[in-house]
């Protein structure tokens, strides 16, 4: 889960990393009021769950409670890379006198964590990166030893940073792992961290990634999910523990286990190249119980994508075997079918590739189903194109 920015400074705060105070508000009346209660010179800050905010206009400095107001009215429903800013945070402003950055990352192909800094923070770091890669340290993080006061210090002086400011960033940079871990993060970043011009070292702006499988460890990490801003889909998918992203396409996939359905949405998408273009719908993993309500659900939920044409069910039987999703495929059809409420929702083209455990009685109990709906394809290339084929059929019909 990504937090928002001020979340994350919330949990910067909460282990010593210096921050700044803020007032989070969503309309610009708000944003005035919390202008006037910090006093001077202020930050508006558009809250959305990407990067590159200051460079769409997201950031703006405020001189007066009555700027901040109309700075927030601005930026309050700016679309910032396909988000809509529904909040905005307002801080005091600072006298940036450097801008540095600091970051600690899983590094999934080491098997470690990563720490990563430089003196050269800001807005550009991702060009400093790929044009100056010498100037962003990355130094491995043993994950049994961690970041102690000795890691810290190789961290500060690979990257560069001046001896007068040597010693604080060093100290935010151990507070910064104490987040890493205490919080079970993925990825902390501190982009900028700044020396003001009284040459205080403040984390101005921070991203953050829990790790979700750690869950369970954090009760209080709950409270940080958003239902706004959230795939009404996904919301649902998650409600009833499946496996399901959101993509751009028109063919809906269904499948068990993540690597099947991941190779189905390749060759889909090579399929549908032959087909005007069509593409993936979504990715959706039922995993390993494919009994007919968790076919149900995953249906229901494809169905509900307005995107949809087509839907690719593509199984392998192994601990359920085919004969079971069969059934469960005829069952859930009948489920949704029966369900008035849905109208058209339910009549969406299927095609099914069944293989593995049990394929004849499985192929058997589809034929005999014999339901309108279904096609039956017993090869995952050639069940792709027929799904390809079938979804830009039905987009030719406007459907
Ligand atoms: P991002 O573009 O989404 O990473 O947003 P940031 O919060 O990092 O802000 C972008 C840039 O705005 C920073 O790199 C700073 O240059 C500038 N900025 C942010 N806060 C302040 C501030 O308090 N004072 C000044 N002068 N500039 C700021
Ligand atoms: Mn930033």
């Amino acid at each position: 889960m990504d937090l928002y920015e001020y979340q994350a400074r919330d949990l910067f705060g909460a282990h010593g990393v210096p921050v700044l105070p803020g007032r989070v508000v969503t309309t610009s009346e708000q944003a005035r009021a919390a202008a006037a209660e910090l006093g001077g010179r202020v930050v508006v800050k558009a809250q959305v769950k990407t990067g590159g905010r200051g460079k769409a206009g997201g950031v703006q400095l405020a001189d007066t409670p009555q700027e901040t107001q109309r700075r927030a009215a601005a930026i309050l429903g700016m679309d910032i890379k396909g988000h809509t800013v529904h909040s905005v945070l307002v801080t005091p402003a600072c006298d940036i006198a450097q801008e540095y950055y600091l970051s600690f990352v899983l590094d999934r192909t080491r098997r470690a964590f990563l720490a990563m800094a430089s003196v050269q923070g800001g807005m550009e770091i991702e060009e400093v990166a790929a044009t100056a890669p010498e100037a962003l340290a990355k130094v491995p993080v043993d994950p049994v030893v961690g970041v102690d006061a000795r890691k810290a210090a190789e961290i500060v002086h690979t990257a560069g940073f001046p001896a007068e400011v040597a010693e604080a960033v060093a100290d935010a940079a151990l507070r910064l792992w104490d987040v890493f871990v205490a919080e079970d993060a993925t990825l902390v970043e501190v982009n900028p961290l700044i020396r003001d011009t009284q040459g205080a070292i403040i984390a101005l702006d921070g991203k953050v990634t829990l790790d979700d499988n750690a869950g369970f460890r954090h009760p209080d990490h709950a409270e940080l999910a958003d239902s706004v801003g959230q795939d009404p889909l996904e919301a649902m998918a998650k409600a009833r523990n499946l496996n399901y992203v959101k993509l751009d396409g028109q063919v809906g996939i269904i499948g068990n286990g993540a690597g099947l359905v991941m190779s189905t949405l390749d060759v889909v998408a090579y399929a549908g190249r032959a087909h005007g273009g069509m593409k993936p719908a979504n990715f959706l993993d039922i995993g390993g119980g494919a009994n007919a309500q968790v076919m149900a659900d995953g249906l229901d939920i494809i169905f509900g994508d307005p995107d949809v044409r087509s839907v690719f069910v593509n199984v392998f039987g192994g601990i359920t075997a085919c004969d079971q999703v069969a059934t469960g495929i005829v069952q859930a059809l009948d489920l949704l079918g029966r369900d008035t409420s849905r109208g058209e929702a339910a009549g969406k083209p299927l095609v099914v590739r069944l293989d593995g455990n049990n394929v004849a009685e499985g192929r058997r109990i589809l034929a005999q189903a014999a339901h309108p709906l279904i096609t039956m394809v017993d090869t995952m290339d050639a069940a792709a194109d027929k799904a390809a084929e079938l979804a830009a059929l039905t987009c030719a019909k406007g459907a």
